[in-house]
């Protein structure tokens, strides 16, 4: 039978837009596939219809971007990610369709208000922070710039988990973002595959020279895909998003269950069923578990399954595999899929080895996305072989052809070659995903031109002097659709007023802005747009938190995961060091300033947890001071995710990106700040390099020290100590937070936290502290004369083009894919 789709059937008419046609059709969706009357129907309803309406219009242009991939025989890209923060979809898809104020005239003519129903939509938080939203971003971005995509994933029933604070303490609850079901996806029950764990290899035919190897898994469990479009910009594709939900092959082990043992007949179905629970929460600190291993392996060998049938129902054989396929690696997580795609080829499509390898390492390429050495991905050997036997030969056969290359090259050392080797032999084996990764792949790339660079000097240096080709540099980016259309409508429709439309199909052409930035009645009309955008964000914080904030003080925002490296914990220490200043000082000229956070720790990570409950503390603290009553807040807002970065980034006056040099791969947080016209305070780290080298050295506020300064005085011994004694400021201020004024409760609260500071230091809170508070006043001097202030904001917003995810994936499918 021919599976190829038919394309003589001629799709359906394109559907009218008018509101009257859209107001129809969703009370048609909402009697007929929710079983409402408008009379009754509840607000999430309505909402349930509303994406019903829009999913059809996707549905239309996703086929006929199918077919035209079948027809024109196009290489297909795949993008694997154990993450996808997708956040909220329907504005999203609204506004690519272009459907904007149709559906709002459609919905407001039944009664129904756009922006209430479009604040149910839960977030689709399938990942943890930047890796996660980058796969989001360069989703939409693929499907823009017209390369057909794939994007494949784990449909976790609990996503991120949701934050509360207690007592100004991270408390962890479960999301349930699937609780009212999810009117996007599509269940592909046809579209399964069994995935087997453990068990055995047995060899067969090993008379002859090339004995062929038979995996019998003793666990197997079927994978399931669920499909959600993502529409482009203008419509012009609609690409998948493949996610898989894990099944088990018998739901009921009915035996078990008529000899009266009704717990245990269940165990196969909870076994499965744990596979796509929950995303692994930790973006940086090692996954020990043999759970995590098991989702890796789950989504990796049902996407390979998947991405093999495709190719075979329309190509011969495997060869071509290389031309038409690119598998894109989001990081290590996804690795495993080189040892699977061996496998599949040699043992399940009989190639030979070497076949196999050619075509293997020709369609892998890698995201590298951080040096942090506690987060490159390594398994224990005995779990490893255990879970997945047969994969851990193919390891072995993989590590031992590159080590012979290596020895043959001559040019590395007995300690050169075990750094490259698969096999970690340091202490207990285990297998290194990174040089998997690496290995298997024809590009590895970093994710800012800093971070590229020292990826070649660091993690993969050696790896880089055997193969000096693969490495290269691919800056990350942003969907400027969802991070200055959809979040800042006011400032977008300024944009178009002052230099029309075409920066909606080419952010570089905001430059044109530029001519503006030193424009009074513009920089009138700029400085407007911010302020009622902060605003918004005071009305959300009055809402949910019951502060009050004044819109007319400068707010100084840091959202992102907190971290050490991050550092949260410098900024909050400036804050107490500014606190005591002002009380000091009443009589000078302070800038009123709010400082906002948001973010979430890792569950395990107790420093992380920690910084919160300070960052809450010294909230109170100053909050509750009439002596600094108009001149200084802090704000930490819970349950960071999406939507509320929607939020707060289009807020911003000022962007804290303040990473200690050379730990952050790139940021993207940084990116959407700055194109929503906000002056970054920031070290030259990660992707602030490149944003300085855009919006020009005039227009950012740089600080500390290099990553080149940090790697030196790391290698040195530092003495923080006396750096801290030679400032009165930050030993005042370590010391208050060290003796409890922040934490009557428990004056040793924060003790181990400062403790850290002096006795090694390692993320540079101290060493950069002077340096971080002078550029602080000087962010202050900026602040006092507005003009100077908009006029550098405003060269922000039109320089920051460049960093568009569409010019990051014209990049990839350029120079990495070989598509589109
Ligand atoms: C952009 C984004 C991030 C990444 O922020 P960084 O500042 O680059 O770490 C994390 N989480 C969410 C929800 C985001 O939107």
């Amino acid at each position: 039978m021919n599976n190829l789709p038919k394309a003589d059937l001629p799709l359906p008419a394109p559907r009218s837009s008018q509101p009257e046609v859209l107001a129809e059709e969703i009370i048609e969706r909402l009697t007929y596939r929710i079983g409402k009357d408008a009379q009754v129907a509840k607000p999430h309803d309505w909402l349930t219809a509303t994406i019903l309406v829009i999913r059809d219009r996707i549905i239309d242009k996703w086929m006929a971007s199918t077919k035209q991939v079948y027809k024109t025989n196009a290489k297909r890209v795949y993008y694997l990610s154990l993450e996808f923060l997708i956040g909220r979809l329907m504005r999203d898809a609204i506004n690519n369709l272009g459907l904007m104020s149709e559906i709002r005239d459609a919905l407001t003519s039944l009664g129904v208000e756009f922006d209430v129903i479009a604040g149910l939509e839960p977030d689709a938080a399938l990942g943890n922070g930047g890796l996660g939203r980058l796969a989001a971003c360069f989703m939409e971005s693929m499907a823009t710039v017209d390369i057909p995509a794939y994007g494949y994933g784990i449909r976790y029933m609990h996503g991120l988990f949701r934050q509360q604070m207690a007592d100004g303490w991270q408390v962890e609850l479960p999301e349930t973002w699937l609780a009212h079901g999810n009117p996007w996806e599509f269940e592909r029950r046809e579209s399964s595959y069994e995935i087997g764990f453990g068990g055995a290899v047995e060899t067969v035919g090993g008379y002859d020279d090339t004995p062929r190897y038979v995996w019998k898994p003793a666990e197997r469990v079927i994978a399931m895909a669920y499909d959600t479009p993502v529409v482009g910009w203008r419509a012009k594709r609609v690409n998948t998003l493949r996610l898989w939900t894990a099944q088990p092959i018998d739901p009921i082990l009915l035996d078990a269950f008529n000899a009266g043992d009704h717990i245990g007949a269940l165990r196969e179905s909870n076994k499965a069923e744990a596979l796509a629970r929950v995303l692994y929460p930790a973006d940086a600190t090692p996954a020990g578990q043999e759970l995590r291993l098991r989702q890796e392996f789950f989504f990796c060998s049902a996407s390979l399954q998947d991405i093999l049938r495709r190719h075979l129902q329309q190509y011969e054989d495997f060869t071509s595999l290389p031309d038409k396929v690119s598998i894109q690696l989001n990081d290590t997580h996804p690795a495993v899929s080189i040892a699977e795609l061996m496998r599949l080829l040699i043992d399940v499509h009989n190639l030979d080895f070497e076949q196999a390898w050619d075509i293997t390492w020709r369609t892998f390429s890698y995201t590298n996305h951080t040096l942090l050495p506690e987060a490159l991905e390594s398994w224990p050997v005995p779990l490893f072989e255990r879970l997945l036997p047969r994969h851990m030969q193919i390891v072995y056969a993989i590590n031992a052809k590159i080590l012979v290359d290596a020895r043959k090259s001559k040019m590395m050392n007995d300690a050169e070659i075990r750094s490259i080797s698969l096999i970690d032999e340091n202490g207990d084996r285990r297998v290194r995903m990174g040089n998997l990764a690496f290995t298997g792949s024809h590009s590895i790339n970093g994710v800012s031109a800093l971070h590229t660079e020292l990826m070649k000097e660091t993690v993969f240096a050696d790896l880089h002097k055997l193969y000096p080709t693969r490495i290269n540099n691919k800056t990350n980016g942003i969907t400027p659709r969802r991070w200055l259309m959809q979040c800042n409508p006011g400032l977008t429709g300024l944009l178009r007023e002052t230099i029309g439309d075409a920066f909606m199909d080419d952010a570089e052409a905001l430059k044109a802005l530029d001519a503006y930035a030193d424009n009074a009645d513009f920089r009138a009309k700029f400085a407007a747009i911010k302020r009622a955008n902060k605003q918004v964000l005071s009305n959300l914080v009055a809402q949910r938190m019951g502060i009050r904030l004044d819109p007319s003080a400068m707010f100084d925002i840091q959202i992102k995961r907190i971290h050490e490296y991050k550092r949260q914990l410098l900024n909050i220490i400036e804050a107490v060091a500014l606190y005591d200043q002002i009380r000091s000082r009443p009589e000078l000229d302070w800038v009123p300033r709010v400082k906002l956070f948001a973010g979430k720790a890792a569950p395990s990570y107790h420093n992380a947890k920690l910084i919160i409950k300070l960052a809450n503390d010294v909230a109170r603290v100053i909050n509750n001071d009439p002596a600094v009553r108009g001149l200084l807040k802090v704000v930490f807002i819970p349950n960071y995710n999406v939507s509320l970065a929607e939020i707060m980034v289009p807020a911003a006056d000022l962007s804290e990106q303040i990473s200690t040099a050379g730990m952050e791969a790139s940021g993207t947080g940084n990116m959407k700040f700055a194109l929503n016209g906000a002056l970054t305070i920031g070290t030259l780290d990660g992707a602030n390099v490149e944003m300085r080298d855009h919006v020009g050295a005039d227009n950012i506020v740089i600080f500390g020290m290099t990553a080149d300064e940090v790697a030196r005085v790391r290698s040195e011994t530092p003495n923080p100590r006396a750096t801290i004694e030679n400032s009165r400021e930050l030993s005042q201020a370590l010391a208050a937070i060290a003796s409890g004024v922040f934490s009557p409760d428990d004056r040793n609260r924060f003790a181990g936290l400062v403790d850290g500071i002096y006795t090694h230091d390692w993320f540079m809170v101290a060493a950069d502290f002077d340096s971080y508070t002078r550029a602080q006043r000087e962010v202050d001097a900026i602040w006092s004369e507005p003009e100077r202030w908009y006029s550098k904001t405003i060269r922000n917003t039109a320089r920051m083009g460049w960093f568009s995810s569409d010019r990051s994936i014209r990049q990839y499918a350029k120079e990495i894919w070989r598509a589109g």
